[in-house]
């Protein structure tokens, strides 16, 4: 039997199934006899001491060893002590004379219910959290202990309905050989733990927890996001071939990290990274690069309740650009919209967010947002080396309008004797409209990057959002090569820099086409870059460009990818 997911963290791995499903407590529906509340809001209260005290212990635990990691128990801290749960609860038990066990799984998932129906992604992933929570009180209410995922007696698959961030941390990654889900996709919790744990995993598979036993042999290929149950001797032994050339690949695709990006015929390509934040760790592993190809600063926004000042922000900015000295940082300037809501803004609900108030468009109608991050971004740009880039950009005029609104702060700053450095302004080409008129485009900016997962979007008229039209958002669509290949033109012609900074700069089998096209700038996930420079290495400009033929002669994007996988190996 072959199960189908998506595969969110490359590897291949044979073994045991392991099914997680940690007990799911089922509360009481009786109502309390009176006198009996108090007791249950005592050990409501209780439970939560004892809860915020296994997080905390965890979250010490963490500290030393991934301090990233250790925020999400601070954040399960936080809603286990968030003032609205807590008064839904004690309401639930003194008012209604809920069993504190039912009033904690109701209210939990009455809570859980409304984040994960947030529109923006990320928002909704924290359901997870907040699950989490709900699962350790009920745990100690009911006197149930957990299974651990750091105690697995044997190694194995684990096939869970959902991996929760505190299975996840404590999780033995010697014994998991890989991770397969029915819920997540490739931002939760699973998604981002497996893939810093270089752990194989297929997320997204219907049906799981009802095909697969535990003890019944699995074959997983996180590649093509496949899991094959009871396979046959030969499938185990091609499973076994394909791990460890792919594990010989990564390890030696790793050698690359450190290297400098050259063809085998000698031209350099200028590798960047994609950054969503300034934390130590991000910033250490993003020290290899060229630059700061995309610092999505939309992150610094999300998830709090006021909007980040003009000092905060401007010290944000300043340690990157100190520590990336003279390389380039591109600093992107708020991309958010009715897709991604900010808590700190209140923004209508919008039928088409993808085409709707987003991101400059967002920043046009409320000046004060945008230019207190240009005031920021200018002020921290005498420490570094900054370019500010605008998102869906569709129009000369959209061009014009930013860029007076950088003019305008300048010359305040000016006026207030902090003049700043100087600064490139460039756009995001990822709307078709401006793409096609990129001539034009490239007179009026300093440089450009394609941001290729919107510009897809908005190609293919496939929400990229939406899992019910994945196989309509084709990246390896032949009109999106023909759009880049014009915009690449257009840049060339006019002497501006260019730059990918969507997925396809750091898929493998794209990358060399779009070094073919004529790109010279590709910027990526830092996780990305290794396998992208042993590949560009590999191949000469001549058979780049070759490729970069081919697939523009091409009809359709299947037929792009077979050509791709067939002269690369993919
Ligand atoms: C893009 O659209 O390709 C891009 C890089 O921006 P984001 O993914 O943040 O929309
Ligand atoms: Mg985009």
């Amino acid at each position: 039997m072959t199960l189908k997911g998506t595969g969110v963290s490359p590897g291949i791995a044979t073994g045991p199934i392991h099914r997680y499903d940690p007990s799911a407590f089922v509360p009481g529906e009786t109502a309390l006899l009176s006198g009996e509340e108090a007791d249950h809001l005592k050990r409501y209260k209780a439970a939560v001491k004892r809860a915020a005290a296994e997080l905390e212990q965890i979250r010490i635990q963490m500290e030393a060893r991934d301090p990233d990691k250790a925020k999400i128990f601070t954040a399960h801290g936080d809603i286990l002590e968030d003032v609205a749960i807590t008064e839904e609860i004690t309401g639930k038990i003194l008012n209604e004379h809920w069993d504190g066990g039912r009033a904690i799984h109701e209210v939990y998932e009455q809570f859980t219910g409304m984040v994960k129906r947030a529109r923006d992604p990320l928002i909704a992933e924290r359901a997870a959290d907040f699950e989490d929570v709900r699962r350790r009180l009920l745990g100690i209410w009911s006197g149930t202990s957990r299974e651990n995922l750091g105690d697995l007696a044997e190694p194995g698959i684990i096939a869970a309905r959902d991996l929760l961030p505190s299975d996840t941390a404590s999780l033995d990654r010697n014994k998991v050989l890989a991770i397969l889900t029915e819920t997540g996709g490739a931002t939760s919790h699973s998604a981002l733990i497996a893939k810093s744990f270089g752990i194989p995993a297929v997320l997204g598979i219907p049906d799981l927890l009802r095909s697969a036993a535990n003890g019944q042999t699995a074959a997983v290929d996180a590649l093509e996001g496949t899991v094959i149950l009871d396979p046959e001797p030969a499938v185990i032994e091609a499973y076994a071939r394909k791990r460890s050339g792919f594990l010989r690949a990564r390890e030696e695709a790793e050698t690359f990290r450190n290297r400098e990006c050259v063809t085998a015929d000698g031209t350099r390509i200028d590798i960047g990274v994609n950054i969503a934040g300034a934390d130590d760790r991000e910033l250490a592993e993003a020290d290899f690069a060229d630059s700061v190809g995309l610092f999505r600063t939309e992150f610094l926004y999300m998830g709090r309740d006021i909007l980040p000042g003009e000092e905060e922000q401007y010290n944000v900015y300043r340690k990157i650009l100190e520590r990336f000295g003279k390389r380039p940082v591109i600093l992107r300037t708020i991309d958010i919209g009715g897709d991604k809501p900010l808590s700190s803004m209140d923004l209508p609900k919008e039928d088409n967010p993808f085409l709707g108030n987003r991101a400059l468009r967002l920043c046009f109608s409320h000046p004060e947002l945008f230019r207190t991050q240009i005031r920021a971004g200018l002020r921290a740009s005498v420490h570094g080396n900054l370019w500010i880039m605008f998102p869906m950009a569709g129009s000369l005029e959209d061009i014009d309008r930013a860029k007076s609104h950088v003019a305008e702060c300048a010359a305040e700053l000016e006026r207030e004797g902090r003049p700043p450095g100087s600064v490139k302004t460039g756009i995001m080409i990822e709307v078709p409209s401006i793409a096609l008129i990129a001539d034009h485009a490239a007179a009026a900016v300093d440089f450009a990057s394609i941001g290729s997962n919107d510009l897809c979007q908005y190609l293919c008229a496939a929400d990229r959002m939406n899992s019910a039209v994945t196989a309509y958002y084709q990246n390896y669509h032949p009109g999106l090569f023909r759009l880049i290949d014009g915009t690449v033109k257009a840049f060339r012609a006019a002497g501006k820099p260019l730059s990918v900074c969507g997925e396809l700069g750091g898929d493998p089998l794209a990358a060399p086409a779009l070094v073919g096209l004529g790109l010279r700038k590709l910027s990526m996930a830092s996780s990305a870059a290794p396998a992208v420079k042993r590949v560009l290495s590999r191949l000469g400009l001549a058979q780049m460009e070759e490729l970069a033929k081919e697939i523009l002669r091409r009809g359709s994007a299947g037929e792009v990818e077979r050509y791709l996988k067939e002269q690369l190996g993919g």
